[in-house]
């Protein structure tokens, strides 16, 4: 597996794959691996001939008072992680080389990007689409690899792909869990061991809506309500939001109706974490 770290050099290995008649798939990540990385990872790998995983810290998709400084990071157990899933090349490239000085072009999607954590994370998806703007400028894939744990993300990507005509295809996998339902996370180390203990009610809460609307309920105010209650009776949990949209476009719902999303943002201390289900009736 190679690592570069710079443009000229993943430029030079994606090229020649390219001339050598293989297929190029992009993983991208900001690092600390756990199982929802390497399953991206392993798809990738069984799609394409050639997996490039990058791993950069966007500094652009976080906001000034959010986890830049503190995001975990482990370059080598990541190297060695990627490897043993098969990964080609690793392109972990540093801020001066993604961002040089007098950088001043950006990427913008809207509309969807106003709603769910692009409402409380404001920038964040102009940094993430710029970040994956370049990432698929530079290592030009025939597929890139996105988790549904992120998904407004997925879709947001999506967007930009077919908006600006990328020519590209986007795959998005499914989310993987903790044996107790918490979707894996590199925020997921941050929790103290209460928190770690309290933090599956997001899972139950998403898994709670999706029975009652087995059971045949669409009222999407009392959906989004019974989620809520769940999460905010559980002590030292902070709802950011809890919203009920409709799957692409996000729009509001009185009720449910097609192809919907259950999303979520909740804090416990200073993690704020992330969940969903998607449902369709
Ligand atoms: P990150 O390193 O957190 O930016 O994530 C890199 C990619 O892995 C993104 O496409 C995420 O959606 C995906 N990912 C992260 N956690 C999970 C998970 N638990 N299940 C599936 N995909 C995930």
């Amino acid at each position: 597996m190679q690592v570069c770290r710079t443009i000229g050099e993943i430029r030079e290995f994606t090229n020649k794959a390219r001339v050598a008649g293989k297929t190029v798939g992009l993983v991208p990540t900001m690092g600390y691996f756990h199982e929802g990385h390497l399953n991206l990872m392993r798809e990738a790998k069984k799609k394409c001939d050639v997996v490039v995983v990058s791993l950069y810290v966007n500094p652009l998709q976080f906001g000034p008072k959010e986890d830049l400084g503190e995001y975990p990071r482990d370059f080598d157990r990541d190297c060695a992680m990627a490897r043993s899933v098969g990964a080609d090349a690793v392109f972990a490239p540093g801020n001066d080389e993604m961002y040089p000085a007098g950088y001043s072009s950006f990427v913008e999607v809207t509309g969807i990007t106003g709603k769910l954590c692009g409402s409380s994370r404001p920038g964040h998806f102009r940094g993430v689409t710029t970040v994956v703007a370049k990432l698929f400028n530079i290592v030009r894939p025939d597929q890139a690899f996105f988790g549904q744990k992120d998904a407004q993300q997925a879709m947001v990507v999506e967007k930009m792909v077919r908006d600006l005509n990328m020519g590209l295809e986007i795959v998005t996998l499914p989310i993987v869990r903790e044996a107790d339902g918490l979707a894996m996370s590199s925020r997921n180390v941050y929790l103290d061991e209460e928190q770690r203990q309290t933090a599956p009610v997001l899972y139950h809460s998403l898994c709670a809506f999706r029975d009652a609307v087995a059971d045949g309920e669409r009222n999407v105010p009392k959906l989004r309500r019974g989620i809520e209650e769940m999460i905010s009776s559980t002590p030292g949990a902070k709802v950011d939001y809890v919203e009920i949209l409709s799957v692409p476009d996000l729009e509001l719902l009185d009720t449910l109706n097609g192809k919907c999303i259950a999303a979520l943002a909740v804090r416990f201390g200073k993690t704020r974490l992330i969940d969903n289900m998607v449902v369709e009736v």
